[in-house]
């Protein structure tokens, strides 16, 4: 069991203890600038100040990282290693300030030599290793992680370019690389010493019945530390990026010298690409070998360097699952289980059996989709060619989970047409099996791992995802911050569950008033950086309802904007009618060879084209669509929302986070019974949501109805009218035909049930408007959804899997 502990304590011994005077502050900055910078205030940019500002930062990160190091090693305690292929981290300097209680004596000595902090930060690119939801809750993990007093390595790909940058052209989302290294990183801690010959291909030789593997070539991964500080800055952890490196002694000079240059440069070539680009794709697998290349990788250079921390403290490896779980996010990291037993087996001569029990009681696996796309499947052939030693010990596995089977006419197996299934995989490598939200973790065992379910009941359990409230609500929001602490108290930042205490004031006049005017700060931080950056101007008395997530059918960005136009065309009918205004926001990329998606973003703006030039319209309805949405943007626009859209067909968003940050910040839900979805309606009450659509359930009814999309139209004039107008080219006057696809979709298949849940949705966004039209019962509705969103905090989420999955306990 996790120990629990009291925030309020722990915030003032470090507020106490070691924050540093403002002269104290001044003076450490200053001394960077001088000698790690090399300039005078005189001459610094806002580059120079960022960088001794992140260096001075950085300082106080490092005693609570060498203290949790050395207890670590000290007391001998269980950590818990997170593998993942995607980290998506945003800035760090405010974050790991604000964990520091460094905030206030920034900004403050900043200020002192004329600089305001939003401007210094605003330099800091965002580290974006992640496409969306996955990697971000591996990012907000991590600061809970740390903040839980949980000994934790965070262990990820170092790429070299992050996500895609996204800009418009005509409407069309352009794709440039990102380069988030460009700079200098000042978090970065350069490792050289902790690195990792990994192998590819070669072959295998049989000796005396074991298998030797002699690999074709070998990559260095070399490790590059982060410090995360936790809350209170009690505790810290550190984030292991890897980079591939080619070296001197893996570069083959009798190949060299044999005249076979292309084969002795190999495995530099390997090594520029393997850490060079993040997928950009966050649901299918991508471009095969390089990306089963990258997963191998991060997760033998991160086995490696786990027993060798082991082994560094211990002798016996079959006690590994005492002092070591290894936690799997998505099955990208999947081969941990054969490479975990390969190496017991091959380099330390465990025999197979009990390498594959010690493998599979430290490890586990978090499961993040249903959607058969993004079930990763890797060709035999690919892994005969990558990774042959690792699919001979699938083979073996495979073997034994049929016999596990016994006489079942049509066992699950690993490999199964010429495929090996990484899900099934790492199933059956793993002691506990978890889904991110209720109804997800209910899919999961019913529709995913029936099977695997029945032979192993207990293995599969829910851990409801969760955000960080650090994060998402004190930094992004100060002026909701503020307010909840002015009248609940300091603490609620790491005991969410706190945020009860605001319930009774949802009647209090002056409290609604308030949270009210912090509403309003937030809409206007959003806009000016809106206006100043994008050179978007917007009312600020308007609902601003926003969407902003990666790009895909199953959310049903469509939905929303058909919504749009029929609404646009329903105040033309009325322009004098009693119309709240709205602001329809959104943000998000799409895969680059996802042609839909990317169809549906265009569609997206030439609608704002048409009707934000709407003379008759532009003071009731506006379209934006800021180009480039990641974290940083996130931070700004989350808490300026009214509406939070969570619209996905149900049974196919497997959590959602975006929908956490977005009700923790006050906006109002209008959403499916999807994913986490579910939860947060029972936590803020059925009255305070507005709930459309079909159930999961529904959902596959519907699908199994002949025309089911067909009827739909015929039964809604509102949705014919609206495809009736793109059809005219009313938003493509250039191009009457840019939109037959979509609109053939809509007629003949519609998958995602756009259609059959177009009359529900209208109805609920009907609902919003009446309410928003009595913003006192608006209001109310907004305290009560922030005062029951305690249980979405990732902290919660990280004690469950501490004492569900990795029996660790907290070492505060
Ligand atoms: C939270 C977050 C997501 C996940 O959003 P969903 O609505 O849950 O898909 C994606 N991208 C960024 C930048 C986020 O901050």
């Amino acid at each position: 069991m996790s120990q629990s502990f009291d925030a309020r304590q722990l915030r003032e011994t470090t507020a106490a203890e070691s924050a540093p005077t403002p002269a104290q502050f001044r003076q450490a900055m200053l001394r960077h600038l001088q000698y790690t910078v090399g300039k005078s205030p005189q001459q610094a940019s806002l580059f120079d100040w960022r960088m001794a500002l992140s260096h001075t930062v950085r300082d106080y990160a490092v005693d609570p990282w060498f203290s949790a190091t050395r207890r670590t090693w000290d007391e001998d305690r269980k950590r818990v290693y997170y593998l993942s292929m995607e980290f998506l981290i945003g800035r760090l300097l405010e974050d790991q300030a604000i964990n520091l209680g460094l905030r206030d004596v920034m900004v403050q000595v900043l200020a002192e030599f004329g600089l305001s902090f939003d401007e210094v930060a605003e330099g800091e690119p965002d580290a974006a290793l992640g496409n969306g939801g996955l990697g971000r809750l591996a990012a907000c993990y991590l600061e809970s992680m740390a903040t839980m007093g949980c000994p934790a390595y965070g262990y990820g790909l170092r790429y070299e370019h992050g996500l895609f940058r996204q800009h418009f052209e005509n409407g069309r989302q352009i794709e440039t690389p990102e380069n988030w290294l460009a700079t200098d990183n000042p978090w970065d801690f350069t490792r050289p010493e902790a690195a990792y010959p990994v192998g590819f291909g070669g072959e295998l030789h049989d000796h005396d019945g074991a298998s030797i593997w002699s690999p074709r070539s070998k990559v260095l991964a070399s490790a590059h530390d982060t410090p995360v500080v936790g809350y209170g800055g009690q505790w810290a952890n550190t984030l292991r990026l890897w980079a591939a490196m080619p070296s001197a002694d893996l570069f083959n000079l009798d190949r060299f010298n044999a005249g076979d240059f292309a084969a002795a440069s190999e495995p530099e070539a390997l090594a520029r690409s393997l850490s060079r680009v993040l997928y950009p794709n966050d649901t299918t697998e991508g471009g095969k070998e390089l990306r089963l290349s990258q997963e191998y990788f991060l997760t033998s250079a991160s086995v490696q360097d786990i027993l060798r921390r082991y082994l560094a403290a211990h002798d016996d490896l079959l006690k590994l699952p005492e002092f070591v779980a290894i936690q799997m996010n998505d099955t990208h990291p999947a081969i941990a289980g054969p490479e975990l037993i390969r190496l017991l087996v091959d380099e330390h001569a465990v025999d197979f059996d009990t390498a594959v029990e010690t493998a599979t009681s430290v490890l586990g696996y978090t499961n993040h989709t249903l959607l058969p796309e993004a079930l990763e499947r890797w060709s035999v052939g690919l892994m005969r060619k990558v990774l042959p030693r690792h699919l001979q010990i699938i083979e073996t596995l495979d073997t034994q989970f049929i016999a596990l089977q016994g006489q079942a006419p049509n066992p699950v197996r690993l490999i199964s047409n010429d495929q090996v299934s990484m899900g099934d995989l790492a199933f059956t490598t793993s002691h506990k099996v978890n889904g991110v939200s209720a109804l997800h973790t209910e899919l999961v065992s019913q529709e995913l791992f029936p099977v695997h379910n029945e032979l192993h009941p207990g293995r599969i359990v829910n851990i409801t995802n969760g955000v960080t409230p650090r994060r998402w609500l004190k930094l992004a929001n100060p002026s909701l911050a503020a307010l909840i602490t002015d009248t609940i108290g300091a603490g609620w930042e790491s005991d969410l569950e706190r945020l009860r205490e605001l319930e009774p004031y949802a009647e209090d006049p002056a409290f609604r008033d308030a949270f009210g005017r912090s509403k309003r700060q937030a809409k206007e931080h959003f806009t000016g950086w809106l206006a100043a950056e994008h050179g978007i101007e917007l009312p600020a008395e308007a609902l601003y309802d926003a969407q902003v997530k990666r790009l895909h059918e199953y959310k049903r960005q469509l939905l929303n904007i058909l919504w749009t136009i029929a609404h646009w065309q329903r105040i033309k009918r009325d322009p004098q009618a009693n119309w709240v205004p709205r602001v329809k926001i959104f943000g998000g990329k799409a895969a680059p060879s996802y042609h839909m998606a990317k169809l549906i973003i265009q569609l997206i703006n030439d609608v704002a084209e048409v009707v934000n030039n709407d003379p008759e319209t532009r003071h009731l309805l506006r379209v934006v669509y800021p180009p480039n949405y990641g974290v940083s943007m996130a931070e700004k626009l989350i808490p300026a929302a009214d509406l939070s859209e969570q619209i996905s067909t149900a049974g196919m968003e497997a959590s959602g986070t975006g929908n956490m940050k977005f009700a923790l910040n006050g906006a109002l839900t209008i959403g499916t019974l999807d994913g986490a979805n579910v939860e947060i309606r029972e936590h803020v009450g059925a009255e305070n949501f507005f709930l459309f659509g079909l159930t999961t359930e529904q959902v596959g009814e519907r699908r199994a109805q002949q025309g089911h999309s067909r009827a739909a139209l015929e039964a809604s004039q509102t949705l014919r009218d609206v495809l009736q107008a793109i059809a005219e080219g009313t938003f493509s006057p250039e191009d009457h035909h840019r939109y037959d696809g979509l609109l053939e979709t809509m007629w003949n298949s519609d998958w995602f049930l756009v259609a059959s849940d177009f009359e529900d949705y209208d109805r609920a966004q009907g609902e919003v408007a009446d309410c928003y039209s009595d913003p006192e019962k608006w209001q109310r509705m907004a305290i009560l959804n922030i005062a029951r969103m305690g249980y979405f905090s990732s902290d919660r989420s990280i004690r469950e899997y501490m004492s569900q999955i990795w029996d660790v306990e907290s070492a505060l």
